[in-house]
């Protein structure tokens, strides 16, 4: 018998599909406010047939795309499962991406990911999040994890992220344990995307942390 949690998750995605269908083929994005971004989530273990997960897949692809945005875990579409979806094509300026070792990320599906500190160094930038339209803030990152997740055949694996991925990833496992990076910024640094434009689009933090009188960590926390 289907475990109760387990079939609210299918009607989920089930919802969830129906939109992107009877809509652009997109997942509209819950926001800041829902409780589904504050509850934890359940472990993929094979709840909807390899079919439907490569559909959500699919709309979830679309979703993040379209946003645009990075990344997207599946709470931010209604979905109370332990999956996300990250993609970064690092489009931006030459010393930007090599201040925040920002390069390409392959679509890559996040299917129960966890992850670690790998190298006790903190990282911090301005970032922002789908479900949280129209601002931006200063997160502290671990500058480099090791990532446990699972393969489409439910094989573990463990690699090393480092960067911007490393943000990235952080962020969206995060959501997958009910937790938006407002939780984790430097609020004197909350910025709308305005402002974030106009002021603060140096390569790093600095010039903000001093103007708005925020802390950049730069001791190791190990
Ligand atoms: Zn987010």
């Amino acid at each position: 018998m289907m475990r109760s949690r387990d079939r609210a998750v299918s009607e989920q995605i089930e919802i969830a599909l129906e939109a992107a269908e009877r809509g652009d083929g997109t997942i509209p994005i819950v926001e800041a406010g829902d409780p589904i971004l504050r509850q934890p989530t359940v472990p993929f273990d094979g709840q909807v047939d390899d079919d439907v997960l490569l559909q959500l897949l699919l709309a979830m692809r679309l979703t993040v795309r379209s946003a645009p945005g990075v990344g997207l875990a599946c709470p931010q579409v209604g979905i109370g499962l332990r999956l996300a979806v990250v993609e970064d094509p690092a489009t931006v300026p030459e010393d930007v991406a090599r201040v925040r070792e920002r390069e390409l990320l392959p679509f890559t599906p996040l299917i129960n990911p966890e992850y670690r500190d790998a190298s006790g160094e903190l990282a911090s930038f301005y970032e922002g999040c789908l479900s949280v339209p129209g601002y931006q803030a200063v997160v502290p990152r671990h500058r480099k994890i090791i990532l446990s997740a699972q393969d489409n055949e439910g094989t573990a694996y463990e690699r090393e992220v480092t960067g911007w991925s490393a943000r990235i990833v952080q962020h969206e496992t995060d959501h997958l344990d009910g937790i938006l990076y407002l939780d984790r910024a430097e609020m004197r640094s909350l910025a709308t995307n305005e402002q974030v434009a106009r002021w603060w689009n140096q390569p790093d933090a600095q010039a903000a942390a001093l103007a708005l009188g925020f802390e950049l960590p730069d001791t190791p926390i190990m």
